[in-house]
């Protein structure tokens, strides 16, 4: 029986990279009905939202969603897309794998050995919003509350942050971790932050990391430093597996791990909750490009690997994730982007990237 998809096109070159999924996909015959609703900038003009509740309720319906970038509006008071999407949905867990593919230009020495799955808490942490303004006098009753309780004095232009990070949020995330680890046949989890200096935060966060390991024996453990981490992924980087952070170090890591593997427009992600998921590139909209046939369609493609393995459509996934390979790995039929500086054949379009694409699946 095919399965329904929600597939929202986005903004900017969204409708591009979205195109070349569809047409991957007919040419790998996988039985999905695609449910297209449109969500970002466009919808502003049209409906005053740029998220209608008919794509969150597809998106409840089918359980599974493929999304091309959105803009986020600055200063017109909506809230974005992507944090009402994870936040409506509950998408607690920001999956980014990272693995290198020959003939994708790495600065790292020996990068064929970079297969990295990158697990980031998604809903706590200093992102959870909690801020401050930097007032004084009673309007600062926080700046108060320190004085008076805490004997902290805090200057009238100091603006101020708080990081939750609780023990449910940090078991269900590394639970998260492991489990995606036993599904997709990985070994090592490592649990990241900065626990020596916060103690009652990213300590806790570590506590419960440790805790939950032993509840998996059969998966190697370890626990490390964000700072120390950083270097870790510079140097060594074919030495990690699964890696789980909060919510602020897995967004600064995730885009070190990127960089590693060849950059953003290469890069697949996931933003995933208990039954719900939302595949999507990392990349934006890249107004700069849009609508030129420019833009390199890789990163959605391995997002729909990703949704395609979630999916349990293995052979698809298989299939697909070979033609992509095998086009990056012969390097004649790509995006600008993907071409090497002083390259004698000139890169090919958006389309033609797909249509190279379509080719090696028909052929596998
Ligand atoms: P961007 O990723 O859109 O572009 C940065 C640069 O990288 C541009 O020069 C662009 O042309 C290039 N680029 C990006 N993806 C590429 C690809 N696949 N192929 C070739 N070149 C590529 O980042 P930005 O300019 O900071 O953001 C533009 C808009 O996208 C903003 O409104 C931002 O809010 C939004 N955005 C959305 C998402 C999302 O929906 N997940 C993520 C990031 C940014």
């Amino acid at each position: 029986m095919s399965q329904t998809v929600t597939l929202i096109p986005g903004d900017g070159v969204g409708p591009e990279i979205a195109a070349v999924v569809r047409t991957c996909m007919t040419a790998l015959g996988a039985d999905i009905e695609w449910d297209i609703q449109d969500a970002g900038a466009a919808m502003i003009e049209k409906e005053n939202t740029p998220l209608p509740d008919r794509v969150l309720d597809s998106i409840r319906k089918n359980r599974i969603a493929l999304k091309g970038p959105v803009e986020t509006p600055v200063g017109k008071g909506f809230r974005s897309v992507n944090v009402r999407l994870r936040q409506d949905l509950d998408l607690f867990a920001c999956v980014r794998p990272c693995k290198y593919y020959e003939g994708i230009h790495s600065r790292i020495t020996a990068p064929e050995a970079i297969d990295l799955v990158i697990v980031r808490e998604n809903t706590e942490d200093l992102y959870a919003g909690i801020e401050f303004m930097n007032t004084c006098g009673e309007e600062a009753p926080f700046l108060k509350f320190l004085k008076e309780q805490q004997g902290i004095v805090l200057g009238c232009d100091t603006g101020i942050s708080i990081k939750p990070i609780s023990i449910s949020g940090s078991e269900r995330i590394v639970t998260f971790a492991f489990e995606y680890a036993k599904k997709n046949g990985r070994k090592k989890v490592t649990a990241i932050d900065k626990a020596n200096i916060m103690k009652f935060s990213d300590g806790l966060f570590m506590q419960a990391a440790e805790d939950i390991s032993h509840k998996y024996p059969e998966f190697a453990y370890e626990h490390k430093l964000v700072d120390n981490m950083c270097m870790q992924l510079v140097q060594y980087p074919e030495k990690y597996d699964v890696l789980v952070l909060p919510n602020l170090y897995g967004d600064i890591i995730s885009d070190l791990a990127a960089g590693i593997i060849g950059g953003l427009g290469v890069a697949p992600g996931a933003n995933m909750g208990d039954d719900v998921a939302v595949f999507e590139a990392t990349h934006g909209s890249a107004p700069d490009i849009a609508g030129q046939n420019k833009v390199n369609p890789t990163g959605i493609l391995l997002s729909t690997v990703l949704m395609l393995r979630y999916m349990e459509l293995t052979g698809a996934a298989d299939r697909l994730e070979q033609s992509i390979a095998a086009v990056i790995k012969e390097g004649r039929h790509v995006t600008a982007d993907l071409k090497p500086a002083g390259s004698p054949e000139p890169p090919v379009g958006t389309r033609e990237m797909g249509n190279a694409i379509v080719e090696k699946i028909n052929a596998l």
